[in-house]
């Protein structure tokens, strides 16, 4: 039903803009286990094809997670330094670097909006992945201010596992009620409209 929008930001269409020396800003949303890290690693891999300088950021919520890379769900990683803040990212760019990654979005502080048109402005592609909800459906910052900013937008949908229709929903599974809580399919289910319950909810369960 979506899946025809998902990519429609062509590369074409970023590389005409790179022509004229200007940056800009991509940003990819959508629920837990919708591919964002996929798509992100995607182009990241396909800018270092193209011989460009890559750097890659992922926020670090937790000491035991400050691993350096970036993962998927389906086993794709990719190298990435943890930083503390949006400032200690702007402290370790380089100015060479044509692309910036950024991976988690939804865990930097406010201060990564700013950074960010920054990075923009001084002609590098940024590439932002990030949880556009959390766990209770509500907005969750900064991505919604990055998505204001973003010249180009990319929407992924996951597959509900109650019923299989588009899923745009992170349920929690278990009993937490802090807005950052680590963990994948231990602690959440990708859930449609539908099916989705804002308060824990039992995970479902595959025969
Ligand atoms: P995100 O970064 O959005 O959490 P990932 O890129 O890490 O997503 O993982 C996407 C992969 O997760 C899919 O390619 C698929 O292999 C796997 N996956 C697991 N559960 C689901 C689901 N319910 N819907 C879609 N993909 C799923
Ligand atoms: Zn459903």
């Amino acid at each position: 039903m979506v899946e025809e929008f998902a990519f429609d930001n062509t590369e074409e269409r970023r590389k005409s803009r790179q022509t004229d020396g200007a940056g800009w800003v991509e940003v990819i949303v959508g629920s837990m286990f919708s591919g964002k890290s996929e798509e992100l690693i995607r182009r990241l891999r396909r800018a270092q094809i193209a011989r460009q300088k890559v750097q890659v950021f992922k926020p670090v919520i937790d000491d035991r997670y400050s691993i350096e890379q970036i993962a998927s769900h389906s086993g794709m990683t990719h190298v990435s330094k943890p930083v503390m803040t949006a400032a200690e990212m702007m402290s370790q760019m380089e100015d060479e670097t044509q692309v910036v990654g950024i991976d988690e979005g939804q865990f930097f502080d406010m201060a990564v909006v700013e950074a960010v048109n920054k990075l923009a402005n001084s002609g590098k592609r940024v590439i932002i992945a990030g949880l556009d909800q959390d766990y209770l459906g509500r907005p969750f910052e900064p991505m919604p201010q990055l998505l204001s900013i973003a010249e180009f937008i990319t929407k992924t949908h996951a597959i509900c596992v109650r019923c299989g229709n588009t899923a745009n929903y992170s349920q929690r599974t278990s009993d937490s009620t802090e807005r950052v809580e680590v963990g994948a399919s231990d602690k959440y289910e990708a859930r449609c409209r539908k099916c989705f319950v804002p308060y824990s909810d039992a995970p479902t369960v595959h025969e």
